[in-house]
């Protein structure tokens, strides 16, 4: 039966300009110099219900890379190439409480295995575990996985924002060396990172992010064909690290406010999830303090109060 969402048909608009104003209190990402030309007050989300026609409002025409967001995805095809014993013999589970590219705990704790998947860290390992014999079939994996789970085949990765962040990733680079020299990176540091820009560089708008968030919400199973693209026990997994690594140090604040599985990244865009329900997909490029969409934040909290959306 189809679930009833005139009302918020009806408001989405009004909210999405009562967020919007948050945007001003925020700061579009800078470190990689290219994202620094998004627009700072753009705000626009698209909501992909299970049952029910798609709702959209403010900036959605917006595009933007999916630099965080695409680490669920690549988590998800590591652990479809690999299985879960190896990727977790790489990677852990467990949220850090410290900064996405921080390298503090790799050398504190034995023996310097990321927390999770999420963290840069273990991004980057991550990237490295995707099976292919070269960046470019490695990349081009990556890529055929998102377009499926977008359902856009003319998706690609926008070449000034992946050059951006390659010359610029100092960060990046010695951590991928540091996880190297401790026999955690199996492959090249230089290989592993390009495959690394490549998927964060992803372009997207938010319907994409939306219908990447249905299939996740719909226990793997794209709803349009019918067909299992990722098995039910990988969504479980990734819908974990989501909740609790996924909106960076603010993660709990964010279980708390809004309750629902999400992972933003630093373009602004936010992936959500309402389990069984709905697909989310969120641009607003200016960040809080801890790296989420100010606005866009926002947003989630004023829709998901009104609508019970927690999943706790
Ligand atoms: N490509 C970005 C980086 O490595 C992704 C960070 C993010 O979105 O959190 O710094």
């Amino acid at each position: 039966m189809a679930t009833d969402y005139s009302d918020l048909k009806k408001n989405l608009p009004e909210w999405v300009k009562m967020s919007r104003m948050f945007a001003s209190k925020g700061r579009v990402a800078d470190y990689i110099p290219h994202l620094a030309y998004a627009p700072a007050d753009a705000l626009g989300i698209t909501l992909l219900p299970l049952n029910g026609d798609k709702l959209t409002a403010g900036d959605c025409d917006t595009s933007f890379t999916l630099q965080s967001i695409s680490k669920v995805f690549t988590l998800i095809l590591a652990l479809m190439d690999n299985g879960e014993a190896r990727v977790f013999e790489k990677v852990g589970m467990e949220p850090t409480g410290d900064d996405f590219n921080s390298m503090l705990k790799l050398e504190l704790v034995e023996p310097g295995k990321p927390f999770n998947p999420l963290i840069n860290a273990g991004a980057i390992v991550i990237s490295s575990l995707i099976h292919g014999q070269s960046i470019a079939e490695k990349s081009a994996r990556i890529l055929a996985f998102i377009r499926e789970l977008a359902g856009d085949t003319s998706l690609t990765w926008n070449e000034e924002v992946r050059r951006s962040e390659a010359q610029t990733a100092n960060r990046n680079r010695s951590m991928a060396y540091f996880l190297k020299d401790n026999r955690i990176l199996d492959d090249e540091v230089e290989n592993t990172l390009e495959v690394y820009f490549r998927h964060c560089a992803i372009e997207v708008h938010c319907s994409h992010v939306a219908r990447m968030a249905l299939i996740l919400a719909n226990d793997g199973v794209d709803p349009q064909i019918g067909r299992s693209i990722i098995p039910r026990r990988y969504v479980q997994i990734a819908k974990s690290f989501m909740v609790t690594c996924g909106m960076y140090n603010a993660s709990g604040e964010f279980a708390i406010q809004v309750g629902i599985p999400a992972k933003s990244g630093v373009s602004g865009g936010i992936l959500a999830l309402v389990p069984g329900k709905l697909g989310i997909g969120v641009v607003g490029p200016s960040l809080n303090d801890k790296g989420n969409s100010i606005a866009g934040v926002h947003l989630l909290r004023l829709l998901s109060e009104r609508y019970d959306w927690s999943i706790f």
